[in-house]
């Protein structure tokens, strides 16, 4: 591994501030094993000290699939249906309130609402539903259950895939923040053979695209990559690059996910080899490095339990939303780890688990970015976990 690049970062120590990783020392790090490997996570643990400490945060959400109906056809996902298919659902408003309201007796904030890309594209029966409730698309769709769920006293987070300028227009006075993965800008992927094949919105200058769109609209927003999908290192830097690229001009990218490929057994990638969690801890390292102290840098626990002390080593600070409601529909194999449990594990680890809200709190204040609309409803969530956390210390 070339240390060059990485020595840079040695200045950290020293208080010299923070130079972004270069592209071929990233490149280099991907593949760091033994004490170059432990010198990487060193390196990425003690830049994410310098920016957030050993508190690692998490939001407590109720997971709403608006809809598994899809017009993409990943070849890891098990997520999406077809119109008609067994297990299709698009859940009905009366469903969406009733969990909402579950959700907010169970102390939830969050309502994250993930679905399937413009289902409306290709499945007529899912049309005539959206017309019969007045809606042309799907985001009119998203944006009632957005607002059934501020009725019930929760902060929606939507996830609904590639957005236009008037899709995220149209959602940003009913979401704290919005969310889209870039997964990662190959385009190599989106050829035959390859995961993204049959995923016309997996294109990566479209979702590129999305991700400035939101920067001009001002709208905190998570997004992240996806490893072991085929992509090569190079491309996993480049991902990130692009990431803090868009970042550093429009300051809104509220956090950033790795996440894990996970064979099953259904799907085409049936076979493909899972990312270890050496390799994701690696990953990670060189997120931190590229996008330095401030960002949150999350990996979903329920998708690498057993890693949780070493990736917490290896630079996230946050453990993304945990359900006590509902399963993880995307990868319903995994379950969410108990948060009382969890919890023992980050102080086993050095670290205080703390929760925060669907918006990070550097944009809770930051001039443009929470709609007015929304800041009494976000004062008084932070109210509630403020309290819950007293109690919780004083218990
Ligand atoms: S990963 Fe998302 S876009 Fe791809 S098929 Fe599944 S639901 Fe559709």
């Amino acid at each position: 591994m070339r240390t060059e690049g990485l020595d840079a970062h040695r200045t950290i120590r020293a208080g010299h501030g923070w130079q972004p990783i270069d592209r071929d020392a990233a490149v280099s790090a991907l593949g760091a094993e033994g004490e170059a490997l432990d010198a990487l996570r060193a390196l990425a643990r003690d830049l994410r000290d310098t920016g957030k400490g050993r508190t690692v945060t998490y939001s407590r959400k109720a997971f709403f699939p608006v809809t598994n109906l899809c017009r993409d056809r990943c070849a890891y996902c098990t997520f999406r249906r077809d119109e008609g298919e067994d297990g299709a659902w698009t859940m009905r408003p009366d469903e969406i309130r009733a969990w909402a309201e579950r959700a907010h007796d169970l102390d939830c904030i969050e309502a994250l609402m993930c679905l399937g890309d413009q289902p409306e594209a290709a499945f007529p029966g899912y049309r005539a539903f959206l017309a019969s409730r007045g809606h042309a698309s799907t985001i009119g769709y998203v944006g009632e259950a957005c607002r059934i769920a501020l009725a019930a006293g929760l902060l929606p987070h939507s996830n609904p895939g590639v957005m236009s300028p008037d899709d995220l227009a149209l959602l940003r006075p009913l979401n704290v923040s919005l969310g889209m993965m870039l997964e990662s800008t190959s385009a190599v992927l989106r050829r035959k053979g390859h995961a993204h094949y049959y995923a016309p919105d997996k294109d990566p200058d479209l979702r590129l695209q999305v991700l400035r769109d939101a920067g001009e609209q001002r709208i905190p927003f998570t997004t992240g990559i996806l490893i072991g999908i085929g992509e090569s290192p190079a491309d996993r830097v480049d991902s990130l690059l692009a990431i803090a690229d868009l970042h550093q001009r429009y300051g809104h990218v509220q956090e950033v996910i790795v996440q894990n490929f996970r064979a099953k057994p259904e799907i085409p990638m049936a076979t493909c080899e899972e990312p270890d969690t050496v390799d994701l801890a690696r990953t990670v390292a060189v997120a931190r490095l590229i996008l330095g102290p401030e960002v949150n840098v999350q990996v979903p626990p329920n998708l690498s339990p057993e890693g949780l002390a070493y990736l917490l080593d290896s630079g996230i600070n946050d453990l993304g939303g945990i359900s006590p409601l509902t399963p993880d529909y995307v990868n319903p194999e995994a379950p969410w780890p108990h948060l009382a449990a969890l919890a023992r594990d980050c102080a086993r680890a050095g670290y205080r688990l703390a929760e925060r809200l669907p918006i990070y709190p550097e944009y809770v204040d930051r001039p443009g970015f929470l709609d007015d609309g929304l800041r009494e409803r976000v004062i008084a969530a932070q109210a509630a976990i403020d309290a819950r956390s007293t109690e919780g210390a004083a218990a």
